[in-house]
């Protein structure tokens, strides 16, 4: 293949690479295989373990632990199905050890897609040190465009004994399981988290600093799963965090802002993450940044430099990792194909594998009614049918929200089993800007949870 060049000035200046990706996760491999196929030459640089947050540490390994620890209770609503399970334990070693090698098998083909779409890998770091070069390991390279897919890496506050806490990065490698778990946060990590050490025996506390866990999310999801999650047994306190750690003879001890002590074997903090943008050269070149860190960028992840792109959390657009995909598909559309791309962010449905589960896609009512004014609203609470035999206090919640000038469905929001399944399809249905009448002619799959989205007639009206 002839060395990429480009026109600069009057001459024509010759470049390793087409395009040069920093980050082997799920955003920059997926842009690396698509620039590859349209015919750039395509190098990446991954300094930790190809796969990147996702399929290492993040979505992957923490779905299989979120299935590990609902058998604890799938054993006890058997009993009620007629089964004879006896006694059961778990062996945190080995579910570690199935999961890492899983995890080895997900790296190995990330590293063959890299391999079979002729992406050059450096396993090594790589900063910035001109809008063409980058320097990776002990290598200098050039390439006609850049592409910043670092990421994003857990925070921690500074609070007296931090260096005691772990992160979601540590969750996984634990070496012993421990038998009391603090968890301090509200968002997606700390719930998951709080759900899988509960399920698999821990006796959990979850901290949160203000009044509602999952910030963001509609407030009848915030507070119906609040209910759910201490019904499972977890002991969630709001306007509760950690003002010290202290390591013990039998672990350790956490004195609250309120002065409440308890005594714990393991702390996680899931205090958010921030994009990774420290010591990467980008301001040797004028790449901007926001003032949390993120990499500023136009709809089509250009940065302020113009070769130079970011996609995937580094830019803090929505931390997804679908949503990282999409944006590296769109750019190596727009650079390669000849074909400018922006990602469409609106309506992006996503789930929180909390136990229950919770599914959303569009606006919560809040967003709704500052958007449209009057919003119309359907509700339904109820117990799922597996609980009948069970007599667990399990409930499943769906919740509508319709602009009435258009009767268009504008937010969907789900806690109940399955909730992730579910609104995937719910998606679509809001892509295509279905209206509540389209929603209404859609028979329902009986008996499932997911009919009661198809079988709300009665409007919500406020005591
Ligand atoms: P989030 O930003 O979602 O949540 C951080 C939580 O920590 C919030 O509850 C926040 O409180 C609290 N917090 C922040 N700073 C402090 C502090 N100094 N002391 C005490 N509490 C604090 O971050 P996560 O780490 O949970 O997740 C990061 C992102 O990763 C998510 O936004 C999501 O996009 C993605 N993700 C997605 C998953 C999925 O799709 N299922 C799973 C996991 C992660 P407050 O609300 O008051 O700000």
């Amino acid at each position: 293949m002839p060395s990429p060049a480009s026109v600069i000035g009057n001459c024509k200046v010759e470049f390793d690479y087409d395009l040069f990706v920093i980050g082997a996760g799920s955003g920059g491999v997926r842009a690396s295989r698509i620039s590859s196929g349209l015919g750039a030459k395509v190098a990446i640089a991954e300094e930790f373990r190809v796969g990147g947050t996702c399929v290492i540490r993040g979505c992957v390994p923490k779905k299989l632990l979120v299935y590990a620890s609902h058998f604890s209770e799938d054993f006890e609503d058997a009993a009620a199905y007629g089964w004879t399970v006896g006694e059961t334990s778990h062996s945190w070693k080995t579910l570690i050890h199935n999961k890492d090698k899983e995890i080895d098998r997900l790296n190995g083909i990330y590293h063959n897609i890299l391999d079979n779409n002729n992406v050059t890998l450096y396993q090594a770091r790589a900063t910035i040190v001109d809008k063409n070069t980058v320097r990776v390991g002990e290598e200098t390279v050039t390439a006609k465009y850049i592409l910043i897919a670092t990421g994003g890496a857990p925070v921690m506050p500074d609070v007296p004994g931090i260096e005691h806490a772990i992160s979601s990065n540590e969750a996984f490698h634990l070496e012993e399981f421990p038998k009391r778990v603090i968890v301090v946060g509200g968002g997606y990590i700390a719930v998951e988290f709080a759900g899988i050490f509960n399920g698999l025996g821990a006796d959990v506390t979850q901290l949160y600093r203000s009044t509602q866990i999952l910030r963001g999310f509609d407030a009848d999801i915030q507070m119906f799963l609040s209910e759910e999650i201490r019904k499972k047994g977890i002991d969630l306190r709001t306007h509760s965090n950690p003002a010290k750690i202290e390591k013990t003879d039998s672990g350790l001890k956490v004195t609250l802002e309120d002065g409440d002590v308890l005594e714990t074997d393991a702390i996680l903090y899931a205090t958010g993450r921030k994009p990774n943008t420290d010591n990467l050269g980008l301001e040797n070149v004028g790449v901007e940044l926001k003032e949390n860190g993120a990499v500023k960028v136009t709809p089509e992840s250009q940065t302020t430099v113009d070769n130079i792109y970011a996609i995937g959390d580094v830019t803090d657009r929505i931390a997804l990792t679908p949503v990282a995909i999409h944006e590296g598909m769109a750019f190596a559309e727009t650079v390669f194909g000849n074909r400018l791309r922006a990602m469409d962010h609106e309506n992006v449905p996503s789930a929180v594998f909390s136990q229950p589960q919770v599914g959303t896609v569009g606006l919560t009512e809040a967003e709704a009614r500052e958007k449209f004014g009057e919003v119309d609203i359907y509700k339904s609470q109820f117990r799922p049918m597996k609980m009948t035999l069970t007599g667990g206090t399990e409930q499943a919640f769906v919740k509508l929200i319709v602009d009435p000038k258009t009767d268009i469905v504008v937010g969907v929001h789900i806690v109940g089993a399955d909730a992730a399944e579910i609104i995937q399809s719910v998606g679509i249905a809001l892509k295509c800007k279905a209206t509540k009448a389209q929603f209404d002619a859609t028979v329902g799959v009986h008996p499932s949870l997911a009919e009661e989205i198809v079988t709300m007639r009665e409007k919500f009206v406020a005591a």
